[in-house]
């Protein structure tokens, strides 16, 4: 057929990550990438989605931090450890936004999306935005590239303009936490509160290794009214794990 021999030009039928012969439709990455890719699988926290030491199978398990000192969210959820085939395929999509970069990272983010939130409403999906200092030499913010699959899948609408990063910060990895909020402290602001207010809205990240900017961006959206914040990052760096490349 005219469509598959089109779609075939643009996706060779070889697996994104491997480059092995790959024939899963729809997905393009194959069966063996796709089993090596580590979910963010319980025991997490409930409320912040962050790994736990140990299983408790309560449906209300807290983690230490979230039962002394609450978040700014509602919810929020890890889809993948952001190692091997993730950590090079989201630094890949950071430099160049072809489609063939694009798709398998949006992939696991719609499959992470699904797992975890596939009971909730949201009225808005917000990618974390960039301080358009950072844009200059790439021109493109990678979340909201990703996001816009996302909403494209869900029906969701995806708001880019109502959060602003206002402040330029300095790259958060190599940060003690503490550090981190200091760093952000105020660095995202609303710009339409009146589009924010009584809102359930989803914030979208590519990578996060405490959740640090993505409660920050939480903050400013609540502050603005949003009545549920939910965050929705697609992989988790645990402290090991330097950014190739962080921006
Ligand atoms: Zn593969
Ligand atoms: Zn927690």
């Amino acid at each position: 057929m005219v469509i598959d021999s089109v779609s075939s030009v643009i996706f060779p039928e070889v697996c994104y990550f491997c480059g092995a012969g790959n024939h899963v439709k729809g997905s393009v990455i194959c069966p063996e990438c796709r089993d090596s890719v580590r979910l963010v699988s319980q025991p997490f926290c409930n409320l912040c989605g962050l790994p736990l030491a140990t299983f408790d199978d309560r449906s209300s398990l807290l983690c230490g931090r979230c039962l002394t000192n609450p978040p700014p969210f509602d919810k929020a959820r890890y889809g993948v450890y952001y190692e091997q085939s993730v950590r090079t395929g989201v630094t890949r999509l950071k430099f160049h936004a072809s489609l063939f970069n694009v798709r398998p990272i949006s992939e696991l983010l719609i499959s992470a999306f699904y797992r975890h939130y596939s009971d909730d409403k949201f009225d808005a999906i917000i990618p974390v935005p960039v301080h358009r200092k950072r844009l200059v030499g790439r021109g493109f913010n990678q979340v909201i590239t990703i996001s816009k699959r996302l909403s494209r899948e869900t029906g969701i609408v995806l708001d880019r303009t109502s959060l602003v990063k206002s402040r330029d910060t300095e790259p958060q990895v190599g940060l003690s936490r503490a550090r981190r909020l200091v760093n952000l402290k105020n660095a995202f602001q609303v710009c339409r509160p009146a589009r924010i207010a009584n809102k359930r809205v989803l914030i979208v990240d590519d990578v996060s290794t405490t959740g640090a900017t993505v409660s920050e961006a939480a903050k400013a959206l609540r502050k603005a009214g949003a009545a549920y914040v939910a965050i929705m990052v697609l992989a988790l760096r645990t402290r090991n794990q330097p950014a190739l490349l962080d921006i």
